[in-house]
């Protein structure tokens, strides 16, 4: 299984792994920074070092076995050296929108009853999708400064594990209707925003809500009487 240094230390932007095996032009490595998607997180930009070329990984895949594995164009050889540089503005840009998801879906469930059921996060613009009965756009500047107001208060975002059984005991820490839970050899990671919530996620995000910067819908659909979609942009 490959290590999910991304998990660890999503600050950090380079990295040296082995590779364990390479078939068609993909490499799996014993460790990697790369997030290799999903959760409505895009996978990570970036290149390896082999053989001292510097080579894109153009695209990313976790297998069921939790190796991760990097396309790449060529087959190095298992027990190769690899140094791993990840496209840091992209990351940085999908760690705050990680973020502002986060707090967008509390504020949302909370202040407005809305349920989640979509997210796509990306590094300019990041859509969600809710159950959200009666809202309608007149709405959109109040929860806006809802979702500033938190952001302003600074609230330390930290990562935890818990069993599977508390998982299944703490039906609250669910917050997606139509993903399964993020399970991993009997574990469940928890992202808690001080004070505010916790969910169950396997993404990255950044370690202060400060770091999220303003946020304001750039767009807003009525998708029928009960489904709404926000795009929510953000500014330094
Ligand atoms: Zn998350």
């Amino acid at each position: 299984m490959t290590a999910k240094l991304y998990l660890e230390d999503p600050y950090q932007r380079e990295f040296d792994a082995e590779v364990l095996e390479s078939a068609g032009g993909w490499c799996a490595l014993s460790q990697t920074l790369f997030y290799p998607g999903g959760g409505g997180q895009p996978h990570d930009r970036g290149h390896l070092i082999l053989h001292g070329d510097a080579v894109p990984v153009s695209a990313l895949r976790e297998d069921a076995a939790g190796r991760i594995w990097h396309c790449v164009g060529r087959d190095p050889v298992a027990g190769d050296a690899v140094r791993g540089t990840i496209d840091w503005p992209f990351r940085y840009a999908l760690m705050r929108h990680h973020g502002l998801m986060h707090v967008v879906n509390t504020v949302a469930r909370q202040h407005f009853g809305g349920v989640i059921t979509g997210v796509q996060i990306g590094p300019g613009r990041s859509r969600i999708d809710f159950k959200l009965a009666g809202f309608s756009r007149e709405q959109i500047p109040d929860f806006e400064d809802r979702v500033n107001a938190v952001i302003d208060r600074g609230l330390r975002v930290t990562s935890s594990i818990i069993s599977e059984d508390e998982y299944r005991r703490r039906p609250e820490l669910i917050r997606t209707l139509d993903v399964l839970p993020p399970v991993v050899g009997g574990n469940v990671r928890i992202v808690e925003i001080e004070g505010f919530d916790a969910q169950a996620c396997g993404g990255t995000h950044v370690h202060s809500t400060s770091e999220i910067g303003r946020a304001h819908v750039g767009k807003f659909d009525n998708k029928g009487k009960d489904n709404k979609r926000f795009y929510w942009d953000l500014t330094a």
